[in-house]
């Protein structure tokens, strides 16, 4: 019996370490990555933290310095590079992003899974750290729904839409590589890509069998 409680607390202590393994999304600017990170994190705000990015990017209205991302000019950017504070950082739609070492240590401090938004070349790296992350990627339902969602958004210019098209296409390419992704998610209807990403994320997957069976 003694023996059995044990196994079933080292059980729930696997089972909680596989929830908190950070979570890579990636996928195309305008997809609705946000919008499906933000519904999780105000539904789940004790399970999922956000991985603050730092970004050589303008602010967008709305957008808060420290929630959204830390904005900071270039200098300041190549400084930490420099420093080695990231733990990976890309150019994407011609500025520079990059996730911190302290961005994802302030999430698994408080405990919680880390959520990284970020692009496939920051994916990359992430693979070759020992983060053990798990990676996502949510794909539009066709390129036409995509620009339309990026032009409803309305936060891009004509110049910059065109480039975040052109750049969808080497994102979605990334659904070619045989097993990149742990998990795709088509987001059409809203509430039903929301449904899948917490099937993924929060039931965890069942236990190799033991083979010598429990206790
Ligand atoms: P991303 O973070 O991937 O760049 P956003 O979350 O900002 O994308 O979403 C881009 C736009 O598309 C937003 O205006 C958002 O409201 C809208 N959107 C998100 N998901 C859907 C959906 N399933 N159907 C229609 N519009 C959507
Ligand atoms: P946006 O400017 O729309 O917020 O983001 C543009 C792209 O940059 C998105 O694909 C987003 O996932 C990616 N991105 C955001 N933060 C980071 C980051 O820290 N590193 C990398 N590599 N990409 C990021």
């Amino acid at each position: 019996m003694g023996q059995l409680a044990s196994l079933d607390q080292r059980v729930s202590a696997l089972e909680q370490q596989q929830r908190r393994r950070p979570v890579v999304v990636c996928g195309p600017s305008g997809v609705g990555k946000g919008t499906l990170l933000t519904r999780l994190l105000g539904e789940y705000p004790d399970d999922f933290g956000f991985s603050v990015s730092h970004t050589t990017r303008a602010p967008r209205v709305g957008e808060q310095g420290g929630v959204h991302y830390h904005f900071c000019s270039k200098e300041d950017m190549e400084a930490m590079i420099a420093r080695g504070e990231f733990i990976e950082h890309a150019r994407v739609h011609s500025n520079m992003y990059g996730t911190s070492v302290a961005a994802v240590r302030a999430v698994s401090e408080a405990g919680k899974a880390c959520l990284l938004d970020i692009d496939v070349q920051g994916a990359e790296s992430v693979k070759k750290t020992d983060l053990c992350a798990r990676f996502l990627f949510v794909a539009p339902p066709s390129m036409e729904d995509l620009e339309k969602r990026l032009r409803g958004r309305g936060t891009e210019t004509e110049e910059k839409v065109q480039l975040r098209m052109r750049n969808a296409r080497g994102e979605m390419a990334y659904l070619d590589k045989p097993g990149f992704f742990d998990t795709v998610i088509v987001n059409d209807d809203l509430d039903v890509a929301y449904l899948r990403l917490k099937e993924a994320l929060l039931l965890v997957p069942p236990a190799e069998p033991a083979g010598e069976g429990r206790g």
